[in-house]
């Protein structure tokens, strides 16, 4: 595990690293930004350089007793919720569990240190809980609660915490790092960064997963489908298997782009993956299609990320049949 801070995380660790110099170090801590950014992976990274036993390292040092317990996550002095299963409610219990921690003195550390991702999360027992212990923590305690849809926490817990706010890589930054993390050319690394929309940890996801070829597939489902030659069917049950999440995600960002590139008339795609198929698109739908379509694919998005459990093939299907029916009356 590396323990080193993220480039485009300077600004934000230097700021925490001043308030712990100066004995200063907030005990709510709210981070929160785009996901894919490497928040989490910020506060676990903070969480080590404060428990970390050599104090003028900017960063832990990865070699010292508590780096090496941080290291084999039997740290005693940190501590950290998350779901049972990813996109789960975190329950009362292990907040119970977080706030007896916070009230045993440090075992081996100046801090006792909890995390709780993603904080938004956490269900209304669970934020009521936390409550008392954000407004009356323990000397040395910091709780660090790590979201990226903030907004979606009480205004009671948010207004408790100090919030730091977290921002996508620059192009700069993030390609550098990119081609530092994996083993990938300049042409790859340009490609994969416009997939990312400026998140690394998310570009890197996309490299050593299926995600980059299922993103590339949709774009030509979508030509497909204008043309009239692809199985609608088969095309819904293959977009179901990659899940509605992540394809609406896709489509909201792809079709953005799409409808910036038809208003300014800009014809350069070639950098772009599947520039042909995009471009075919475009030419293909006006402007009006593809704002209307933008938006049925955003409000889609925000359906299946929201509180309810709606069909998401349903859903799916709902898109794809408007997506078809454009290729009758576009132009
Ligand atoms: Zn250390």
């Amino acid at each position: 595990m590396n323990l080193n801070s993220y480039p485009w995380h300077i600004e934000q660790w230097e700021q925490l690293m001043t308030a712990h110099q100066n004995g200063r170090m907030p005990h709510g801590l709210l981070l929160s930004g785009p996901s894919g950014t490497g928040i989490e992976d910020f506060s676990v990274k903070i969480a080590a350089k404060l428990l970390c036993d050599n104090a003028e390292n900017s960063q832990a040092c990865g070699e010292c007793q508590s780096c090496l317990l941080f290291t084999s996550g039997n740290h005693p002095d940190l501590y950290k919720v998350e779901p049972e299963e990813p996109g789960k409610q975190i329950k009362v219990e292990p907040i119970r569990g977080l706030i007896e921690f916070t009230q045993l003195t440090s075992q081996y550390s100046s801090y006792k240190i909890a995390i709780i991702q993603p904080a938004d999360a956490m269900n209304r027992n669970s934020s009521n809980a936390l409550l008392k212990t954000l407004e009356e923590p323990a000397g040395n305690v910091v709780l660090m609660l790590v979201s990226s849809r903030p907004s979606k926490l009480p205004v009671t817990i948010r207004s408790r915490c100090q919030q730091i706010q977290f921002h996508k890589a620059t192009e700069e930054i993030g390609k550098r790092w990119l081609m530092e993390s994996s083993d990938i050319d300049t042409v790859r690394c340009n490609e994969i960064w416009n997939m990312a929309q400026g998140k690394p940890l998310y570009a890197l996801e996309l490299l050593e997963s299926d995600l980059a070829l299922q993103q590339s597939q949709i774009i030509k489902d979508l030509r497909g489908l204008l043309e009239q030659g692809a199985d609608f069917m088969q095309i819904a049950q293959k977009w179901h298997e990659y899940g509605a999440t992540e394809v609406f995600h896709w489509l909201v960002y792809l079709i953005a782009l799409m409808t910036r590139l038809k208003l300014t008339g800009q014809s350069d795609t070639a950098k772009l993956q599947n520039s042909q198929d995009l471009q075919q698109i475009i030419n293909q739908l006006n402007l009006r299609q593809l704002v209307s379509s933008y938006d049925m694919a955003r409000r889609h998005y925000q359906a299946v990320t929201g509180l309810y459990n709606l069909n998401q093939t349903g859903l799916l299907e709902d898109f794809l049949l408007f997506w078809q029916g454009q290729s009758s009356t576009g132009g």
